[in-house]
């Protein structure tokens, strides 16, 4: 195999406790899945079948990052969130099959340019402008659910320069981890490599550079991350 120009470096994530990386193959995001948040987002909580949305594979960045203001917003904002990472792939996956499709959890924030999430929704456009941007998907090291288990309670939060701003708990997720993989895969051929950003809780707000950002999930590695001027 020959290619015109050299193929881009394949996008990875961190694997806890191993040299060997995470070859990251799609980024699928679940939108509105803590009651809490979609109300701070306007919305009634109802229980309508989970949305789905895409981030590119190269949105990844490694933990202890820092983060140029993204380009095009006036409103970048933090979204924290458990992360699943898919090591068996599969179509059509029965919920109680789901886990064993699991590789392992991280921790990960969604960064969104509120201001162009709100106008696509607001003119029934595409969500990419705001999700689906450069750097917009920090991760902390993946720990394999062979190490932690599989995660569906303990506490999720976020500080911003050491001040709380989201403080839930997993158990608080609409869709739980099972239900989202298992959905998921009626819409996707799942792949190993796949990442599974599973929502955030309420409490999201704006960055500005400087900032350094926190977010721990119990028994993960936690994420830190600065925000630095715009690139
Ligand atoms: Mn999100």
């Amino acid at each position: 195999m020959t290619y015109v120009f050299e193929p881009p470096p394949q996008a990875s994530a961190a694997v806890a406790g191993s040299d060997a990386r995470f070859p990251v193959h799609r980024i699928y995001c679940v939108g509105r899945n803590y009651e809490a948040h979609i109300r701070e987002m306007g919305f009634e909580p109802e229980r309508e079948p989970p949305f789905f949305f895409q981030k590119p594979s190269d949105a990844v960045v490694d933990n202890g990052a820092t983060i140029p203001y993204a380009s095009d917003t006036e409103n970048l904002q933090f979204e924290a969130e458990l992360v699943l990472a898919i090591g068996k792939g599969g179509r059509d996956i029965a919920i109680a099959e789901a886990l064993d499709h699991v590789y392992g959890y991280a921790v990960g924030i969604d960064f969104t340019r509120r201001d162009r999430q709100f106008e696509a929704r607001d003119r029934g456009r595409p969500w990419e402008p705001g999700k689906s941007f450069d750097q917009s998907a920090p991760m902390a090291a993946i720990h394999s659910a062979s190490e932690v288990g599989h995660l569906q309670a303990g506490r999720i939060h976020l500080s911003v320069n050491g001040a709380m701003k989201q403080d839930a708990d997993l158990s608080q997720l609409i869709w739980k981890t099972p239900e989202i993989i298992s959905i998921l895969s009626r819409s996707w051929l799942l792949a190993p490599g796949d990442l599974i950003f599973t929502g955030t809780p309420a409490g999201v707000g704006s960055v500005t550079p400087g900032d350094e950002i926190t977010v721990a999930v119990e028994g993960l590695e936690p994420l830190k991350v600065r925000i630095g001027p715009p690139a």
